[in-house]
Formats: C-alpha cells, sequence, structure tokens
C-alpha cells in the first residue's frame, strides 16, 4: 500500500485534510493498483486502490470550522438534535478504521492466495 506526503488544513473538528499530495512513497507492490509495479492496464481490476495512512502530514493552514464533511453532518444533524454531533463524528471515524482494517485483511487475502497458486504451479 502507497503512502503520501502531504500538505493540508487542520479543521476545529480535529480532521486534516489533504490540500496537496507532496510526493509519494511507492511499496513497489505488483497487487497495489497505485504502485508503479502494478500491470496497467490491469483488467477487471481488484487491486488496492487506496492509499495507506499518510506518510507525513504537514499542517499549513488551520481553522476553528468543521470540515466539508462534518458540515454536513451537522446540517443533517441539527433536525434531529444537536446533542448528537459528537457520537456522529465518533461512528463517522469507527467506520474509517474499519475500513482501514478491512483494506489490509484484502491486502493480505492477496499475497496469500498468489502464494498457493505459485506452490500449485511448482508442484505440476
Ligand atoms: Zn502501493
Ligand atoms: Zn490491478
Ligand atoms: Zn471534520
Amino acid at each position: 500500500m502507497c503512502n503520501l506526503h502531504t500538505e493540508g488544513t487542520k479543521y476545529g473538528c480535529g480532521h486534516y485534510v489533504i490540500t496537496r499530495k507532496v510526493s509519494k512513497i511507492d511499496c513497489n507492490n505488483p497487487y497495489c493498483a497505485l504502485s508503479r509495479a502494478h500491470r496497467n492496464p490491469c483488467h477487471g481490476c481488484m487491486h488496492d486502490h487506496y492509499y495507506g495512512p499518510d506518510a507525513s502530514e504537514t499542517i499549513t493552514a488551520r481553522t476553528s470550522e468543521f470540515c466539508d464533511e462534518c458540515h454536513a453532518y451537522w446540517k443533517v444533524g441539527a433536525g434531529r438534535g444537536r446533542g448528537r454531533i459528537p457520537s456522529v463524528l465518533l461512528h463517522h471515524r469507527i467506520v474509517v478504521f474499519l475500513f482501514a482494517v478491512l483494506n489490509s485483511l484484502l491486502l493480505i487475502a492477496a499475497f496469500d492466495t498468489s502464494d498457493a497458486l505459485l506452490h500449485m504451479l511448482a508442484h505440476v
């Protein structure tokens, strides 16, 4: 999974939003769609299209505003009661975390399958 050196804005909600991708650290993994080691074109590509956690985050601007995403939650949540925002934020973070875990599990699964295939081929 490739990682990025980024610059971004730190919002009052605690989120860091990337404004500029400074450089990329290539993982050289053919199973990563973002790597230069990945074949291109890759038909029906099931490989990883997501970057790993940022290699570095440089805060170039700070604001007390909420980020766009949280601003949308705020608007939606306002009709249902203002006390709900923190739990919505927490939920949002858990979803992002689970997604990252799922991503890495899929990557491991891709490795295991290719190993098994290589073994099979070696014994034919
Ligand atoms: Zn990668
Ligand atoms: Zn692919
Ligand atoms: Zn936010």
